[in-house]
């Protein structure tokens, strides 16, 4: 929390009735955790200001006690390629600074811009190229640009409006320098030959709909039929609309959210869970957002990890405006690790995301309660364009060593957590539950090179 937050006169506030020595006896004992348990957990105690570094250490002790109890000490990971098909956006998210306003996109702009857009066919050349290298997931997210649309009937939906434009975020593709083609024909071009499309947000899902009286379902079942495998649950956020008034007004809210993702489990797609907090959210904030994944998974049972991002504020408007003066610090990361385990006894994984947090914090949260340890990356354009400077590729060969040195397990996943192999002997390592994978490494040792001093660049 910065100490911006206290200007924008929040109802929710982190207070409890609760004792931290009450709701550590609790998270010990493996009860079940309300809301005043979590608060008092993630704040080491209402009763005292600022964190306490004893009770933290009592509340990572516990938290790496269940990880331990729930999973074992393997530490997973995926192969997987990051495909984004745009960076064209008009939502105007504060925290974000992966969108590039989709009006430099139109023909003729004359604006110059690092965005892109990829046609169908482009993906199409690019997951192929990662299915022979032994990719499996091909992970998908991208800003909501305005010719996007679900099929060519939701075009002539949203064509029909008299002002298309301001009623419903349309313009007809002609109007772009790139036509990012429709959402079912990009699910269908980066699922084949057997890929594993995570992909459609839930507010992506929104985009899809917008401007007519389909149903979240009705576009999740078409998304499916098209490709889409699982469905990633960002643009969370903070699930609580005080907070997603200040940060994201123009994304949906939370009912909206939570919707869309019991349409994705209904349908039968595996999700993900996330929450991006450090920035003017509070403490009580961050465990209602964990409450209402708890009751999300309670009521589907279709989330398979739930991530923490703790917001990298560097580039971002938020930031850049002054309404926020940094992000979360090492031990609130550290807490939201451990209370997301304690408090989430139904998701049976949480991530450690080394893109947010770096590799030696994001190795600390290992024992701090989470278990994964999120993928490969062969591209993320999101968080290079955010500052976050923690390069965009990590090997097989890096994820056996860390996991090794930190005595854990190293052990390749598939992104449904139901193929599983545990990385023995020495290197070199390469994925083996992919399509086309055998073993070998993702990128070649030259190839690799080329990769680390890009990366380096970018710091
Ligand atoms: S977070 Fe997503 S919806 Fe919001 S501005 Fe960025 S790309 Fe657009």
């Amino acid at each position: 929390m910065t100490d911006a937050v206290d200007d924008f006169g929040f109802e929710h506030v982190p207070e409890s009735d609760q004792s931290f020595e009450n709701a550590l006896a609790k998270a010990r004992d493996g009860d079940r955790l309300t809301v005043a348990d979590g608060v008092e957990l993630l704040t080491t105690g209402t009763d005292t200001g600022g964190i306490d570094t004893a009770r933290k250490e009592q509340v990572l002790e516990a938290a790496d006690r269940r990880r331990a109890e729930v999973v074992g000490d393997e530490v997973t990971f995926v192969a997987n390629l990051n495909n984004n098909v745009t960076t064209a956006c008009n939502t105007g998210c504060l925290f974000c600074n992966f969108k590039d306003t989709a009006a430099n996109f139109e023909r003729g702009s004359g604006v110059d811009h690092p965005g892109f857009t990829k046609t169908p066919e482009e993906s199409r050349a690019i997951v192929r190229d990662a299915l022979e290298r032994g990719i499996y997931e091909v992970t998908s997210v991208s800003g909501l640009h305005p010719a996007f649309a679900l099929d060519d009937e939701h075009h002539e939906i949203l064509a029909s409006y008299d002002s298309p434009a301001n009623e419903v975020n349309y313009k007809p593709p002609e109007r772009y320098d790139t036509d990012p083609g429709t959402y079912l024909e990009q699910m269908r071009a980066m699922s084949r030959d057997g890929a594993h499309l995570h992909s459609m947000t839930p507010e992506e899902a929104y985009h899809a709909i917008r401007g007519t009286d389909w149903t979240y379902e009705d576009a999740y079942r078409r998304l499916r039929d098209a490709g889409l495998a699982s469905v990633p649950g960002t643009a969370a956020e903070i699930l609580v609309d005080e907070v997603r008034d200040v940060i994201c007004p123009g994304k949906i809210d939370t009912q909206d959210w939570l919707d869309a993702m019991e349409a994705a489990a209904s349908v039968g797609l595996p999700m993900t869970a996330t929450i991006m907090y450090g920035h003017v959210d509070n403490e009580m904030h961050r465990v209602m957002h964990l409450k209402e994944v708890r009751d999300l998974q309670d009521r589907t049972g279709n989330i398979t990890e739930f991530v923490p991002l703790s917001f990298v504020h560097e580039t971002t408007p938020l930031y850049e405006r002054g309404v926020v003066d940094g992000g979360a610090s090492p031990a609130e990361d550290e807490l939201m690790i451990a209370v997301s385990r304690l408090f989430l006894d139904n998701v049976d994984h949480v991530q450690s995301s080394w893109v947010k947090y770096g590799d030696e914090r994001g190795l600390k949260m290992l024992s701090c309660g989470a278990d994964d340890f999120m993928g490969t990356i062969l591209s993320e354009e999101i968080t290079k364009r955010a500052g976050g400077g923690h390069g965009e590729f990590r090997s097989f060969d890096e994820y056996v060593e860390m996991i090794r040195a930190v005595g854990r397990v190293p052990v390749e996943r598939s992104t449904d957590y139901e193929q599983r192999r545990v990385v023995e002997g020495d290197g070199p390592h390469g994925p083996t539950l992919g399509p086309r994978a055998d073993g070998t490494p993702l990128l070649s040792p030259a190839e690799r090179e080329t990769a680390t001093d890009a990366a380096s660049a970018d710091d």
